[in-house]
């Protein structure tokens, strides 16, 4: 099986170049952002504070984490067999994400499944440990990321796209936030890999940044 990993910061572009390239290669895009934010939605909906360690933990008993796809090949995230790929977008389950994804027994839980996949298919996953912890061994590793500023400008238009009531402030105040809290944490921080090819994207677009990755991709005979 051929793995792609790619890993950085939250809006460097990371699902838009996994989703793109895996249409075009027909991988499977596996994005484990959204299985975190599945467990962070069930806190929320279940009004457990997110930083209630022992409260999640208890919680994980009941919560099932699955996936599935449409026709069109996108990803969706069934939370106790519901499909949640909606409901998983608004910005608030962000940093429920964010902080729920710290604790160990959350992240154990998700990796199995992350293998699993990686497995079984030629996949393209992205998130934050993909290529430090999650696949080691994918045969190309990249870190994409890009300045706070242009991924909090993305970010904001995107919201604003998808009708949520944002500001580029508070949405740049919650950038920095959440990479520092990812970035921090003790288990499977959001780090590059050694062997990772750091990308920053803060000049290129979508179609750039894909055509840098394909052209890895080419340089490595994998495709
Ligand atoms: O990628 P996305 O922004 O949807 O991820 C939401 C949160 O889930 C991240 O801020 C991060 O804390 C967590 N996450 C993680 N490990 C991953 C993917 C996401 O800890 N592999």
């Amino acid at each position: 099986m051929i793995n792609i990993a790619i890993d950085g910061p939250s809006g460097a572009g990371k699902s838009t170049v996994a989703k793109a390239l895996a249409k075009e290669l027909h991988f499977v895009y596996v994005d484990t952002g959204a299985m975190y934010r599945a467990i962070g939605l069930y806190v929320r909906n279940h009004g457990i504070a997110k930083d209630d360690t022992d409260a999640v933990i208890a919680a994980l008993e009941h919560i099932s984490v699955a996936l599935d796809y449409a026709e069109d090949g996108s990803q969706l995230v069934l939370l106790n067999g519901v499909n949640v790929s909606a409901a998983i977008r608004e910005n608030e389950i962000s940093l429920y994400a964010s902080t729920v994804s710290k604790i160990p027994a959350v992240r154990a839980r998700l990796l199995t499944l992350q293998r699993e996949m990686a497995a079984s298919h030629n996949v393209i996953m992205d998130g934050r440990d993909i290529g430090t912890v999650v696949l080691p061994d994918a045969q190309l590793k990249v870190f994409l990321f890009a300045s706070p500023e242009a991924r909090a400008d993305r970010r904001t238009k995107e919201l604003l796209e998808k009708g949520q009531q944002v500001d580029y402030q508070t949405i740049l105040a919650e950038i920095n936030a959440r990479d520092e809290q990812d970035r921090t944490r003790a288990v499977s921080p959001a780090i590059p890999a050694d062997d990772a090819v750091m990308l920053d994207n803060s000049a290129l677009d979508i179609a750039g940044t894909v055509a840098a990755i394909r052209g890895l991709l080419t340089e490595r005979n994998l495709i």
